[in-house]
């Protein structure tokens, strides 16, 4: 452990300053004094401090040198000098000729998807991209499909942005009008059915919104991916680029899934090996937990802006509230015409029990179970913090004052202790 009261560094071109923050309730900032620097391709500006918080991990990265001031505890701080910066510059460079070509010839701008294992930096070279692409002032689509960690909404969820500004350092990419599904598991595997079939949707209705955007056509879309990739994984891989119509696939780090992709892949799927960074830090399961757990706080609670939730109480038969997904029978047992699989997207209320504290529900924008309720964007999630048997209702944290809109709740695996 390295105690950092006040340090200043200075970085070369082409190097950057990785550090961690790890103590609980610990703070650093982090100030440009001079020359330029980016982190994870958004620009920092000079004498502007930034704060950093627990769990942060980050790399400030300069092209024509720069020096930094470090304030507070860092757990792990270094500057490196071999980094893939160059690379990640050169795909960027070909996306943009790309998005040139595109707009020259009236067609589609690039569709690419940043596939590898978990913890090689598909998130972070997804935000570099972005950030790239925005600066050169096109408007890309920011498509996140890892349901594991939910980039763009809460985990168990998948969604799209149209990224119009480079991401902020404190709050990411802004939050405006996303479009969100449902998933309610934190990996594809707990429901394949279920998965495919809202990639699938949410692939549709991107190519519908293309249509009336040409400014977001031609800039294209870059999807991240969960890191799961091998036999299951592999193929809800395949099919996300399939549904997608994908041009290109980033592979950070893993031949065997390069080559894979190199063999099934149609050939004018462009696939690309790329390294990792050395700073990419790995994380336990339990990191990974609170990662999550974060996410779902910053909805309720907001990150650098607070947001002030409301808490109410709701009677039970006041709630529609649907679980996806019927125990499944075989074949033989189904109705005439409905296989297995399609008990799997299938909705069933979801009777009131203890067993629902602390868990999150999607709030649909489909006001009955009979509105295609998976195929709709999702409006936002509420949180279920006690359950009362004997008074029949349930405490609802809410980011919307009440009452909760009329419409269908889904049921979410994920959990949230509010203890706010
Ligand atoms: P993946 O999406 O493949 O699981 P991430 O992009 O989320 O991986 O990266 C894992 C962690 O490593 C994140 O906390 C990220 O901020 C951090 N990270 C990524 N690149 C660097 C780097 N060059 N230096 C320091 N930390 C990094």
């Amino acid at each position: 452990m390295t105690e950092v009261q006040l340090q200043e560094i200075k970085l070369d071109p082409d190097s950057e300053l990785r550090f961690e923050v790890e103590t609980k309730n610990e703070k650093v900032v982090l100030e440009v004094k001079s020359g330029y620097a980016e982190l994870f391709g958004t620009e920092l500006v000079k004498g502007k401090p930034y704060e950093f918080h627990t769990g942060a991990k980050v790399a400030v990265f300069t092209w024509h040198g720069c020096t930094v001031e470090l304030r507070g505890r860092t757990e792990v701080s270094y500057v490196a000098k071999e980094t893939p910066m160059v690379v990640y510059l050169n795909v960027h460079a070909a996306l943009e000729q790309q998005r040139v070509a595109a707009e020259h010839e009236n067609t589609r701008g690039p569709v690419t998807m940043v596939v590898g294992p978990g913890d090689v930096g598909k998130s972070t070279l997804t935000k570099i991209l972005l950030n790239y692409a925005v600066r050169m002032g096109r408007r890309p689509i920011f498509v996140d499909l890892d349901v594991g960690q939910g980039h763009i909404s809460v985990p168990g969820t998948i969604g799209a942005l149209l990224v119009e500004r480079p991401a902020s350092i404190e709050e990411g990419f802004s939050q405006q009008a996303p479009l969100v599904y449902h998933f309610g598991h934190k990996s594809p595997g707990d429901n394949l059915e279920l998965y495919n079939m809202i990639v699938s949707r949410l692939a549709e209705v991107i190519a519908e919104r293309c249509e009336n955007n040409k400014k977001a056509s031609t800039s294209g879309v870059i999807i991240n991916t969960c890191g799961w990739v091998k036999g299951t994984g592999y193929k809800v891989l395949t099919h996300a680029a399939q549904a997608f119509e994908v041009d290109v696939i980033l592979v950070l780090d893993n031949e065997r899934l390069y080559n894979e992709l190199k063999r099934d892949m149609p050939k004018f799927v462009k696939v690309v090996y790329l390294p990792k960074s050395g700073g990419v830090v790995e994380r336990s399961s339990t990191q990974r937990a609170e990662a999550r757990d974060a996410r779902i706080r910053e909805y309720f609670y907001g990150n650098r802006t607070p947001y002030y939730p409301h808490s109410f109480d709701v009677k039970f038969s006041d709630l529609k509230i649907y679980k996806v997904g019927a125990p499944s029978l075989p074949d033989s047992c189904m109705p005439l015409g409905m296989r297995s699989s399609d008990a799997l997207t299938r909705l069933v209320p979801a009777w009131p029990s203890p067993s629902l504290a602390h868990r999150v529900l999607a709030v649909s924008f489909a006001p009955s179970p009979d509105d295609h309720v998976l195929a709709t964007n999702l409006a936002g999630f509420v949180c279920v913090t006690a359950v009362d048997m004997d008074r029949q209702t349930m405490t609802i944290l809410s980011p919307q004052p009440r009452p909760l809109p009329d419409t269908v709740l889904l049921l979410s695996d994920l959990q949230y202790m509010d203890n706010h």
